[in-house]
């Protein structure tokens, strides 16, 4: 039997890197997730001049450059700190953990907010939980990041006010600016003081919250497809991989917000790019399928992923969702998807369906060819 993929506990940063089956993972945590034309432009060199030239975005809306030798780390990290992409320490970088809605508009709750939480992680006011704990500002008329991991959240009730939520609560507190990052900081105390890393962790236990969680929180959208929107133009890549020469070319297009969806905004484009390597169409059967990068690049990989699920984007059911993994980890997608491929040996992987790559498979030590006509015979029948 092979062993279980090590889980680390731990997501890299920039200071903090993580070594990984191609060189360093080295990952940026753009402040607010917008870079400016003159940064995307800078980080698109270096992650060619220092990386293996592939950059990726990740599910918390970072962006990361791959294949950095360690040697040249230190470089690398004076080049990004010239371009205001380096937190002064690795303390404040940890903690610094906030995602946020890439539809926000300057002035706007969304806009306030992110810049408080991001000046309390500089002062070391928000709570140490874990290394992955995060925030969620998400406070446009509607939630669009509630698919997407984060513990404490700001959202807008379907009256419109603002609201402090916790993962896993329903209902949640409303605040103002005046106190909403004090009472997110409370909310994260609390979390610590349940004796768990996680807030899904805290709410699952059924301690009472703290009081003023009596609001109704509304249903988000789901993950908002490529397209055109108030803010700009919506674009994806396939896996939420590009290479640095589309970064320099969006670069010339606006400034660019990332998003958790692995999905870059292109601030204010009034139409959508047509640049080799992006995906604009809201059909485009590569957006079924999410894959990690598997072997060889990640040490961990038993087999290869986005090889294979570009073979199998085609066969995938439109509404459903295919997740290709290079290990039990799970790493691309992790909650439950329609279809789950792990990768267990080369050329071997077993099939889950409605489940997490690590749950118990339906099928086991599938290869590749037996998988396409499976997913065939599902797709055609009745
Ligand atoms: S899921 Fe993929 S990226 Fe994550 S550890 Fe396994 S092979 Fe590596």
């Amino acid at each position: 039997m092979s062993a279980a993929p090590a889980i680390k506990g731990w997501c890299p940063g920039a200071l903090r890197p993580m070594l990984s089956g191609d060189g360093l993972v080295v990952r940026l945590r753009v402040p607010q997730g917008r870079l400016t034309p003159a940064q995307a432009r800078g980080v698109a060199g270096l992650g060619a001049r220092y990386g293996n030239g592939m950059l990726d975005l990740s599910n918390r809306g970072n962006l990361q450059l791959r294949g950095v030798d360690p040697a040249r780390h230190e470089g690398l990290i004076d080049a990004l700190r010239a371009l205001a992409l380096i937190d002064v320490d690795e303390r404040t970088e940890r903690r610094r953990n906030i995602m946020v809605s890439p539809f926000w508009q300057a002035g706007d709750d969304t806009d306030f907010l992110c810049q408080a939480l991001s000046a309390a992680a500089q002062a070391h006011a928000l709570p140490d939980v874990s290394a992955k704990f995060g925030y969620a500002v998400d406070a446009g008329p509607q939630p669009v990041l509630q698919a997407d991991p984060a513990d404490i959240r700001f959202e807008r009730s379907a009256g419109g006010q603002l609201l402090l939520c916790i993962e896993g609560a329903v209902r949640g507190k409303p605040v103002t600016r005046a106190t909403a990052v004090t009472d997110a900081i409370a909310l994260a105390e609390w979390v610590r003081a349940q004796g768990v890393t996680r807030a899904a962790r805290a709410t699952a236990t059924g301690a009472p919250l703290p009081a003023g969680f009596d609001c109704p929180r509304q249903a988000g959208q789901g993950t908002p497809a490529p397209g055109l929107y108030p803010a700009g133009a919506l674009v994806a890549c396939a896996f939420g991989q590009m290479e640095a020469e589309t970064l320099a070319a969006l670069a010339e297009l606006g400034p660019l917000r990332l998003t958790p969806w692995r999905r870059v905004l292109i601030e204010g484009a009034p139409r959508l790019p047509d640049l080799a390597g992006l995906i604009t169409a809201a059909d485009d059967p590569l957006l079924r399928v999410v894959a990690c990068i598997g072997a060889p690049g990640c040490a961990q990989g038993r087999g290869e992923t986005r090889g294979l699920a570009r073979r199998l984007a085609a066969v995938v059911s439109k509404g459903q969702r295919l997740h290709v993994s290079g290990c039990a980890k799970g790493c691309a997608a992790p909650r439950a998807t329609d279809l789950t491929l792990t990768a267990t040996a080369p050329e071997r992987y077993d099939l889950i369906h409605d489940g997490r790559a690590d749950a118990i498979p339906d099928m086991r030590g599938l290869t590749p060819a037996t998988i396409a006509s499976h997913l065939r015979k599902s797709a055609d029948a009745p």
